[in-house]
């Protein structure tokens, strides 16, 4: 499991993270919620270990991959060659991982050239591709047209079930929220303001009760 304890980080005189606790449970799939600005990415890449600025507790394995909100792909590998970097794996790997997200015609590509749902496309492959114990998603899919978003919701939820990572998915998108994750986490003021469960069956409606509950807090 994932924990973090008394984990605060301020920019200037800005708190943005105000001694916050947060628990992930292996294997469990969670959604991040919150406001524009309100700590979300600050929180992912504290757990990536990538804030040396961050101050409290922070347990969480060696073993995480990061989509990030902007992709950042290498711009000067083609895009398969980004896919497996800095890993030990083969090509055939990167090339499956490319065609599980629909990009096979694109591997040859420098990054610069891919499309935004491209690009997004392409740091989710290469996050699953490092069959992580702890998957860190910052909005990945914000630029995907509305089919390849359901294909993705699957892909992702197909990975998930194999492999079981703990994930932690931050999305603005409250039905995307309740479809893929089993619990709901809204960050404001710095700390985790609301953590619910999500237990009913898939697929929700409008008048789910966790739908509702979420509605009235967001
Ligand atoms: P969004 O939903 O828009 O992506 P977020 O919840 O991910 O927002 P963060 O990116 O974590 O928000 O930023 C939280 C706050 O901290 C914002 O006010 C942001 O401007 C500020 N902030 C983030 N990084 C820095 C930095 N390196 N220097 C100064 N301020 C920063
Ligand atoms: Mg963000």
């Amino acid at each position: 499991a994932t924990r973090l304890s008394g984990v605060a980080r301020a920019f200037g005189d800005r708190v943005v993270l105000d001694s916050l606790d947060l628990e992930l449970r292996d294997g469990e799939f969670t959604a991040l919620l919150g406001r524009s600005g309100s700590g979300k990415s600050t929180l992912l890449r504290a757990l990536a270990g990538l804030d040396d600025e961050v101050t409290g507790k922070i347990d969480v394995t060696d073993s995480v991959a990061v989509a990030f909100q902007e992709p950042r792909l290498v711009p000067w590998k083609r895009l398969l060659a980004n896919i497996t970097l800095g890993l030990d794996a083969p090509a055939d790997k990167a090339k499956a991982a490319l065609a599980e997200v629909a990009l096979t015609e694109r591997s040859d590509a420098w990054p610069l050239t891919l499309s935004g749902g491209e690009a997004q496309r392409a740091s989710l492959a290469r996050a699953l591709v490092r069959e992580p114990e702890l998957l860190l998603l910052d909005e990945p899919f914000s630029a995907l047209d509305a089919l390849t978003r359901i294909t993705i919701h699957q892909l992702v939820l197909e990975l998930w079930a194999r492999h079981r990572p703990a994930v932690l998915l931050v999305t603005h998108d409250v039905d995307e929220a309740l479809l893929l994750a089993d619990r709901v986490l809204v960050l404001d003021e710095g700390r985790i303001a609301h953590d619910i469960s999500i237990t009913a069956d898939r697929p929700r409606h409008r008048e789910d009760p966790d739908l509702v509950t979420l509605r009235t807090i967001l």
